[in-house]
């Protein structure tokens, strides 16, 4: 039996939650028309919908909060950010913004002409929104493993370079304003990016004159599956490594609600000292001054302090290592599961958890919506609701990997929940076979996932 790192925290506040029965979740789900985006929190007894926002804060960040300062400009919580972002990513430019997608919306319409390709491991839904509204085209890029549940590889999160070089052929480089390189990977399960897959995707797009920005999201994760699964990087510290991975990246957008221990706020970095002024316009039409962009001084207080951290080892590793509880246990009991165990969650594979259903009748939102009643555990669909429809042909992405993620909150959850999930899912699957599937009542035209409604088939 493998080790699992007690908590490294001691608990101050508790928040008490409703456990309702059984009969009062089947009612709820269905208010929430199968889709969990749409169950009240209240209704929740475990919330595992996503780990974004949802980080508990340490008594520090509360600290921290009490020493805003909310001045309109000039706020000294915005200058501590900034360094602390420049320290520990080692950009020469930081503009703040209200959370990830602030930062993509800028990134995306000030590098992006129609026509244009963007490569990445992987899309992520509000990154490929962001892409493909400025008429750029998403190619995939990651490594075809990813998209296998069943094969286990250290860094399933790499970029194939072949397939990278394959879209300069095909499109030419002038079309491809960069490469976007997500660390770690989000719906490939939570997978990471080698060190040298970063070094070889600077040296290939410097070869072609390409910018690479990373979707920095999950940064201290992929550092410390680094530090553990890299050779030569046991000995460096995660704050090193860090420093080392976005060296190779011309500049970053961030989503502080993941690894930067907050509940609100991200950033876009950048070396580029023209693009950083175009940068600072933009902010101001769509997030606020570059001294806050959509945050308030209490929030870059707290930011900077989970940034510092997300970057002590016993914090990051107890962290990816308690997620790998959850996924070591339902492994062990045959249950499907994307492999190897992700840094932010467990996903399960729906496909093979639900077999006589057809992608069509959506077996992942089927899965998480019965996982909620039986269980009052609410995760969230990865699978073709997610992937939306393809803007030219207007069918379904397919996506291979058809997953309910199962997305652990930062410092929330104890071992012992973690055993409550595990129970409830392995109880599902003993009785899998009586689970109907889904179909769409009510389809938005964007981010369909969000706001969804469905009922059984027939
Ligand atoms: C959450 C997330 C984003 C978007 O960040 P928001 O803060 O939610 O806007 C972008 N990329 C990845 C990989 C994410 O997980």
């Amino acid at each position: 039996m493998k080790n699992y790192p007690a908590e490294p925290y001691r608990i101050k506040v508790v928040e008490v939650p409703n456990i309702l029965t059984r009969q009062e979740r089947v009612e709820a789900m269905k208010e929430a028309g199968y889709n969990t985006f749409l169950l009240k929190s209240e209704d929740c007894y475990i919330d595992f919908l996503t780990d974004s926002g949802t980080n508990a804060m340490s008594d520090r960040q509360w600290a921290g909060m009490m020493i805003g300062d909310e001045a309109y400009a000039g706020s000294r919580n915005w200058f501590h950010f900034e360094s602390v972002v420049k320290d520990t990513f080692g950009f020469k430019h930081v503009l703040p913004t209200h959370q990830g997608r602030g930062a993509e919306n800028i990134l995306s319409t000030l590098l992006i002409k129609p026509g244009d390709y963007v490569p990445g491991n992987m899309y992520f839904t509000t990154t490929r929104y962001h892409q493909e509204a400025n008429g750029a085209t998403f190619k995939d890029i990651i490594i075809d493993e990813a998209h296998d549940p069943e094969i286990d590889l250290p860094f399933k999160g790499n970029i194939d370079l072949n397939k990278l070089q394959a879209v300069i052929d095909e499109v030419g480089a002038d079309k491809i304003p960069y490469v976007c390189l997500a660390v770690t990977v989000n719906l490939a399960g939570g997978q990471p990016v080698s060190m040298a897959n970063m070094r070889q995707v600077r040296e290939l797009c410097d070869k072609h004159g390409i910018k690479v920005f990373y979707d920095a999201t999950r940064y201290a994760e992929n550092a410390y599956f680094i530090k553990t699964r890299e050779e030569g990087y046991a000995d460096k510290t995660i704050k090193a490594i860090i420093k080392e991975m976005f060296s190779y990246a011309d500049g970053a957008t961030m989503s502080g609600k993941k690894d930067g221990i907050v509940n609100m706020g991200g950033f876009l970095a950048m070396n580029d000292d023209d693009m950083y002024t175009r940068s600072r316009e933009m902010v101001v039409v769509f997030e606020g001054m570059p001294s806050y962009g959509g945050m308030s001084g209490r929030d870059m207080e707290a930011f900077a302090i989970g940034i510092t951290e997300s970057c002590r080892f016993e914090y990051i590793q107890h962290r990816v290592e308690q997620v790998a509880y959850l996924g070591d246990k339902l492994i062990a009991a045959g249950v499907p599961v994307v492999k190897p165990i992700g840094g932010h969650g467990v996903f399960l594979d729906a496909r093979a958890f639900l077999p006589h259903l057809e992608q069509e009748q959506l077996p992942a939102q089927t899965l998480a919506a019965h996982l909620y009643i039986e269980s009052g555990v609410r995760s969230m669909e990865r699978g073709v609701v997610s992937a939306g429809r393809d803007k030219i042909t207007g069918e379904n992405h397919k996506p291979k990997l058809e997953t309910v993620r199962l997305t652990i909150p930062r410092r929330v959850y104890t071992y012992a929940h973690m055993d409550v999930c595990a129970e409830a899912i392995i109880e599902l699957y003993k009785n899998r076979s009586s689970i109907r599937g889904l179909k769409f009542v009510y389809e938005p035209p964007m981010l369909r996932f969000f706001n969804a409604k469905f009922d059984y088939c027939d």
